[in-house]
């Protein structure tokens, strides 16, 4: 293969690092593929690129626009990804391995597109929870929301997903707003190269929406403020380096580490040899061994099992890793590649020496190379542990290789203890049938683990797996784990804004936020809203209904159409006799549909749909002979595609004496 130079891209620019570049070598043949190296370059202009001309540009789309340009990434990677693969394999991946990398980043994109067009509005500012009524006139009140950072997102990844890091990272930066300017790890950074160009040849960013380092940043760091974030994937050494820099304190610099964690896995108490749990138990400590060679953060380094079933344990493990068939990726039928490099396959020995001073080696030999040739290969290790209680090495020395320790628990409060051992972990998996078992073992551990797998017959069909992040959870862990939180949805895009308290009148928020608040003016106008395309509704557009009367008759047919007899609407002794009201009551459900009898306007036009009722509250009963009557508001718009969007309308109704009756927010699907 031919070596590649590696460019980085830097205000909108290829560009070659300056002066000796440093040489990246095959997992798999240790040949010279790559030549790599930023040095020479601007960081302070590429800064104040992303500044000045990448975050503008961003901040002037919406979430949805942003959305549909993650959607468009996905797309442009996918297109290509079978290049992707080919280079992987350099890498010391499996197709397999690479499909987590490859197709799970493209994935990560595809998801956050989505959530983004779901649950964040067609605007640029994403509102935070409820209004806080402040006042006792309803004059002044409190909004929460959030704006995008006017900074730079640094983000520094780690060498085991090169294309995932990347991916799962800059999805909620973009759909923030906020650039990035991405530094891979330099063992792997080749294949970030690859996906990074294949986004910039696409021409879906805006210009200095991203940049990318393919060496030492050297003095990135100094520069940075308040405005910008770091956002770090790698061991503890460097994460505590990085967070250590002088900058980060001063200037309060968002630092997200995701680093190095000892995670475990549980065989519960219940979980003996012959159960399902226990087959299940061994074939994913196995399989979390070998996939990617053991190279990733949450792969479990930490199995334990009630002490009278750890031989077992062993003889299943050591039976199942034997059969593990390792070599080059490119093969048929090969189930573990290669780790990363030759430094790595060192610290991984090394890590295992460490290990094997309190524990011993019961499977696999860490000297041997079950590959001839200078690729990095290493055969799967199993250690044993036959007293956790004493070595903190079992519970704080990574080997990220193929490499997990087993250990005895004795009962569930010292599994407990044991697993939190580690300090801090990304991702625990507790196998077991006994829903009691789950439940203190949460309670005990939440605390210490990011994510939590509980598994058993019923799920692990279908399950992700102990090792998988998601973009629809969080990921990241307390302590030892570098106390970040990634992804997790919407979760992960707020990591790039920031919330602001906002004061003032409903009239003058509901402007900032695009959105009705309570409170805040009421328009109307001769046109019956349902007659108004999503273009033509202005926000605060509202229909004030007549009002009719509800009538025991109306309350008894509707009982006996319905079959909804309840004693509260039929028996006028048993419904005084109830706390909360003075007779016979309309059902809610009355309420609601003749709501929708006062405001509907009947005509085919831009309404489509009614597609659901949120927020809904009774507050003040009705009683036969009341009267009610409806205002109708437009809250919130949003369009989703040519052909549609989502309007939010607050639904008030009133009786006679203008207390409130109910309220809730109905959403249709209309005509754009
Ligand atoms: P690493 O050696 O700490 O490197 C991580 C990143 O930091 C690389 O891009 C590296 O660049 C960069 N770096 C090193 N020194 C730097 C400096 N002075 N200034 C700026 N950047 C610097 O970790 P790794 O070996 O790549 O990754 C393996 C470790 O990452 C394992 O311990 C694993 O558990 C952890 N990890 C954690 C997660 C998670 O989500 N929590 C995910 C994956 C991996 P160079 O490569 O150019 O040195």
């Amino acid at each position: 293969m031919k070596t590649l130079k590696l460019l980085n891209y830097a205000a909108d620019q290829w560009v070659s690092g300056a002066g000796a570049l440093e040489e990246v070598r095959s997992a798999v043949t240790g040949e010279v593929i790559a030549e790599t190296g930023s040095v020479g370059l601007d960081y302070a202009a590429m800064l104040d690129h992303a500044r000045k001309v990448g975050g503008p540009a961003l901040r002037k789309l919406t979430f949805h626009e942003r959305a549909l340009m993650l959607k468009a990434l996905a797309n442009a990677i996918m297109a290509k990804k079978e290049e992707l693969y080919e280079l992987s394999y350099e890498t010391g991946a499996t197709r397999a391995d690479s499909w987590i990398d490859i197709e799970g980043g493209a994935g990560t994109l595809f998801s956050f597109s989505s959530k983004g067009r779901r649950e964040l509005p067609n605007g640029r500012v994403l509102i935070d929870g409820a209004m806080e009524p402040l006042s006792k006139n309803g004059t002044f009140v409190g909004q929460h929301v959030f704006t995008p950072l006017q900074g730079v997102a640094v983000h520094i990844n780690a060498f085991n997903f090169p294309v995932w890091g990347m991916l799962e990272k800059l999805a909620p930066t973009l759909l923030a707003g906020v650039p990035a300017i991405v530094k891979p790890a330099s063992q792997t950074g080749y294949l970030t190269e690859a996906a990074f160009r294949i986004m910039i040849e696409a021409g879906i960013l805006p210009p200095g929406a991203i940049q990318l380092l393919v060496g030492i940043p050297g003095d990135l760091l100094d520069p940075l403020t308040c405005q910008d974030v770091v956002s770090f994937t790698g061991s503890a050494a460097t994460a505590m380096k990085l967070q250590s820099h002088p900058v980060i304190g001063r200037e309060s610099v968002r630092f997200v580490a995701e680093r190095d964690s000892l995670n475990a896995s549980i065989l519960g108490p219940d979980a003996g040899p012959g159960t399902p749990e226990f087959d299940l138990f061994i074939k994913e400590v196995a399989r979390e061994m070998t996939a990617k060679a053991g190279q990733k953060c949450t792969a479990i380094r930490r199995a334990m099992a009630p002490a009278e079933h750890l031989d077992a344990v062993q003889a299943a493990l050591a039976e199942r890793l034997a059969k593990v068939r390792i070599g080059d990726p490119r093969e048929e039928g090969v189930q573990m590649g290669a780790l990363a490099s030759r430094a790595q396959l060192n610290a991984v020995r090394s890590a295992v020496m460490e290990l094997s001073k309190s524990a011993r080696i019961v499977a696999g030999d860490p000297d041997a190379s079950p590959v001839p040739g200078d690729g990095a290969f290493i055969s799967p290790i199993l250690l044993r542990s036959d007293d956790p209680w004493d070595s903190a090495a079992v519970h704080d020395v990574e080997a990220f290789g193929p490499v997990s320790t087993i250990m005895p628990y004795r009962d569930l409060d010292d599994a407990i203890a044991l697993a939190n051992r580690g300090m801090g972990s990304l991702a625990l998996s507790l196998f077991t049938f006994d829903k009691s078992v789950a439940t203190d073992f949460v309670l005990g551990a939440g605390a210490y683990h990011g994510r939590m797998v509980l598994l058993d017959r019923t799920s692990a069909k279908e399950s992700t797996g102990h090792g998988s992040p998601l973009p629809v959870l969080v990921h990241g862990g307390p302590g030892r784990a570098g106390g970040g939180e990634e992804m997790g949805g919407v979760r992960g895009v707020k990591h790039y804004m920031q919330r602001t308290a906002l004061q003032g009148s409903p009239d003058v928020l509901s402007a900032v936020i695009g959105q009705w608040l309570p409170g805040a003016e009421k328009p109307t106008g001769a046109a019956h809203p349902f007659r108004k395309r999503i273009s033509e509704l202005d926000i605060g557009y509202t229909l004030k209904t007549e009002s009719r009367t509800v009538t025991l008759e109306d309350i008894e047919h509707f009982a006996h159409f319905t079959g909804d007899t309840f004693y509260a609407h039929m028996d006028e002794e048993a419904a005084k006799a109830n706390p909360i009201f003075d007779g016979r009551v309309a059902h809610g459900y009355l309420i609601l549909s003749f709501a929708a009898g006062l405001f509907v306007d009947p005509a085919p036009g831009p309404v489509l749909a009614n597609y659901g009722l949120e927020n809904l509250r009774f507050l003040t009963p009705l009683y036969p002979g009341d009267s009610m009557r409806v205002e109708l508001t437009v809250k919130s718009k949003s369009v989703r595609n040519e052909e549609m969007g989502e309007v939010r309308w607050a639904v008030m109704v009133f009786n006679q004496k203008d207390e409130l009756a109910a309220t809730y927010d109905l959403l249709t699907m209309n005509q754009p």
